[in-house]
């Protein structure tokens, strides 16, 4: 039997990396619900989408279609924008600067959370975010929010980011994972909090082997049967 599994948290705790290889292992299917808010703040920046007018950004989210697809030869999901496969732009730090304040306006939220809600209908489901375990799925069986250090979360973004663009520097990633934490958690519309039956994972000491034992051993308590 299958159930959901939300993983919430800080920006860069390495969610998406654990949930991916616990998705792979249990044979679920893994949902990057940032890359959705990513898409949209996408579209919005090429297409010069004034986000502080509800009735503007209403009119846009007329032209937004997203999907994941899977990659043919690496098997993970991609994220696709009106067809166009958008899953490495969307890690741009221009994308990353605007992210939280398109996240922040209902409609948006509306829009990707009812996408969300959808795929989780036939449960067998890893989704990581902010809301998930809150928002998105508060009947799940199983939350994780993860933690880390800042510095540790800083040095694995900036190292993540650094292989794409050189000229990056570690102050730029700081301020950019404070400045999201911070709107993400102060938000007026689902902020970013730990769900009150959550188990919290700090990983600052834990490879990722040692979490996933950890992630397993709490699957297996909560799968049915
Ligand atoms: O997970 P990731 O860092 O890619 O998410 C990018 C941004 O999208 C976050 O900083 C946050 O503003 C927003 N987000 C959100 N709710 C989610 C997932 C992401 O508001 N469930």
């Amino acid at each position: 039997q299958k159930i959901i599994i939300t993983i919430d948290g800080w920006s860069s705790c390495g969610k998406s990396t654990l949930a991916k290889q616990l998705a792979r292992e249990l044979g679920y299917i893994y949902i990057d619900s940032g890359a959705m808010y990513r898409a949209i703040t996408l579209y919005f920046l090429r297409n010069h989408v004034d986000w502080t007018h509800p009735e503007i950004v209403h009119e846009a989210m007329q032209h937004i279609r997203l999907t994941f697809m899977s990659n043919h030869k690496s098997g993970q999901s991609e994220m696709h924008l009106n067809g166009e496969n958008v899953e490495y732009v969307i890690r741009d730090l221009v994308v990353a600067e605007k992210v939280s304040e398109v996240a922040a306006i209902r409609e948006v939220r509306e829009f990707a959370v009812k996408q969300q809600q959808e795929m989780g209908k036939n449960k067998g489901i890893v989704m990581d975010g902010r809301d998930i375990g809150t928002v998105v799925f508060p009947h799940a069986e199983l939350k994780i929010f993860m933690t880390a250090e800042n510095e540790i979360r800083v040095k694995r973004r900036f190292q993540e980011l650094y292989e794409k663009n050189p000229n990056i520097t570690m102050e730029e990633v700081r301020a950019n994972l404070e400045m999201r934490d911070y709107i993400d958690s102060h938000r007026e519309v689902s902020p970013l909090r730990q769900a009150d039956d959550a188990l919290v994972l700090d990983n600052t000491n834990l490879t990722i082997k040692e979490q996933l034992e950890i992630a397993k051993k709490w699957v297996v308590e909560r799968v049915p049967g």
